[in-house]
């Protein structure tokens, strides 16, 4: 399904106010930081675009030495449902091998994404390998997957905002809102 982009609205219905992403992401970075209490190095990849937000506030509350490394895949292109298909568009800059590695996405919608990431990432051997997304939609769910830190559950509902985009629209949108209701 495709949205016309003339009715577009500027002011999308809030689902998650930018109050209640702080407070969450703060949890977030404060049980990340207790688990991650004795490791020295913890290696976080950002997958683009849309964890960018996410994932800026999410290492600034993590210890110095956390190391940073961004992957862009693309599965979602224009349509309001995934097509699927994942395609990689930019790998990581760095090894992983041997590394504490934590995945860090937007959301989990089919799980077919981060199946493929994991998979990938895995391959290359990291000592540990854990996963964050700020949204989880458990009906929408077609694989199994692991995912350790969730922001939040969600009923499946096309969600923007927060860098979460409809077209490349509304990834600046300070909260994160509903579209097509
Ligand atoms: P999956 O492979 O789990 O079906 O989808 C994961 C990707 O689809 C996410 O990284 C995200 O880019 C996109 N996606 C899934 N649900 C939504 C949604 O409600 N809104 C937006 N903007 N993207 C979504």
């Amino acid at each position: 399904m495709a949205l016309d982009p003339e009715s577009l609205p500027d002011h999308p219905t809030p689902l998650l106010t930018q109050e209640a992403i702080a407070g969450r992401v703060a949890d977030l970075a404060a049980q990340i930081r207790a688990d991650y209490a004795s490791t020295r190095g913890l290696h976080m990849v950002c997958v683009l675009k849309g964890a960018f937000v996410f994932f800026s506030d999410l290492v600034r509350q993590l210890d110095r030495h956390v190391t940073l490394d961004f992957i862009v895949v693309s599965s979602y292109h224009k349509a309001i449902r995934s097509s699927g298909e994942v395609r990689l568009i930019k790998d990581l800059d760095t090894g992983i091998e041997g590394r504490d590695v934590m995945i860090v996405e937007d959301i989990v919608d089919t799980g077919l994404t981060l199946t493929y990431l994991q998979e990938m990432f895995r391959a290359r051997r990291p000592k540990t390998l854990r996963t964050a997304c700020l949204l989880s939609k458990p009906s929408r769910r077609q694989v199994d997957v692991p995912v350790e830190y969730v922001g939040f559950t969600i009923e499946d509902r096309f969600v923007i905002g927060y860098g979460l985009d409809y077209a490349e629209r509304y990834r600046n949108l300070p909260y994160i809102g509903v579209l097509g209701e």
